[in-house]
């Protein structure tokens, strides 16, 4: 059926001392989380969101995506109780997985926070996922404009990460898989230091998700670099052409985690809704 082709980079970026954002991957899903929170906190909330949701993925359906979410924002929430150092850490995670359906294979994703999920068709570059933030609201009331947004002093302000209260809403979503497509999930420090067109550029113009990630990473620095920067793209491909990441420097910085292989075996889980695309957020189209 489908696998995903996997690449990935992660960086410091310019202006920080430590890389809080984490990425992980498993054949058929891949997750990036942005921490935030003094001292340690910021590694290790996103660190601890990036692990558990590979580890609740064990079941390849929509609902083990969501209780990933949970478990993380649980573990978080547990582990910045016991140790003071840790208090207040939190961060946003967004993951996107190749799931079983009634009729087939779908891809399921969830998003919490202000890291991203993009989606290039041709050379069409969608935003799939709405950021929690602040600037969003504001543009959502009308009170701001999108222009406006993108340089707003309090555009770090989250409105929604796990760490924060007992029950996390979590948007989830789902994708019917198309092989070419390409999907970006990324932490702000990407989209806050490149414009939507060279993202695309990007994405449209090097076929190796390895290759594209440290382009990804290098157009933020070249941009500012004042934020940390992942970038982890998922290519849907036939299941027999599924790879994982290979670029060294990004597995030397990415989170370790045993991946658990989604099985046929499993229990095929149907969804409610009937199999179609989310509305995209935004879309952009890329020439030549
Ligand atoms: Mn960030």
């Amino acid at each position: 059926m489908f696998g995903f082709r996997i690449g990935a980079a992660t960086h410091v970026g310019v202006a920080r001392q430590i890389n809080q954002d984490s990425y992980a991957t498993a054949p058929g899903l891949v997750v990036v989380a942005d921490g935030m929170g003094g001292h340690r906190g910021g590694e290790v909330a996103s660190a601890v969101a990036a692990k558990e949701m590979i580890r609740r993925f064990d079941s390849p359906v929509l609902d083990a995506l969501v209780t990933g979410v949970e478990h993380a924002n649980r573990r978080i929430l547990d582990e910045a109780a016991a140790d003071p150092n840790l208090h207040g850490m939190g961060t946003t995670v967004v993951a996107l997985g190749l799931i079983e359906v009634e009729d087939g294979v779908a891809l399921g994703a969830i998003n919490v926070g202000d890291s991203r999920m993009y989606r290039l068709t041709g050379n069409v570059l969608e935003q799939l996922t709405e950021d929690h933030s602040l600037v969003e609201a504001l543009v959502r009331e009308g009170r701001i404009t999108p222009a406006e947004a993108e340089v707003h002093p309090q555009r770090n302000i989250v409105t929604r990460a796990l760490g924060v209260i007992e029950h996390v809403e979590v948007d989830s979503f789902h994708f019917v898989p198309k092989i070419g497509d390409r999907y970006l999930l990324c932490s702000d420090g990407l989209f806050n230091e490149v414009d939507a067109h060279t993202i695309a550029m990007i994405l449209a113009t090097e076929a190796d998700p390895d290759v594209a990630t440290e382009k990804l990473v290098a157009a933020a620095n070249q941009g500012g670099g004042r934020d940390n920067i992942t970038a982890v793209i998922a290519d849907v491909v036939a299941a027999d052409e599924a790879s994982m990441p290979s670029n060294p420097e990004a597995l030397a910085n990415q989170t370790v985690v045993e991946a658990s292989e989604p099985t046929n075996e499993q229990a095929a889980v149907a969804i409610d809704e009937p199999m179609q695309d989310a509305v995209p957020k935004q879309r952009w189209s890329w020439r030549r």
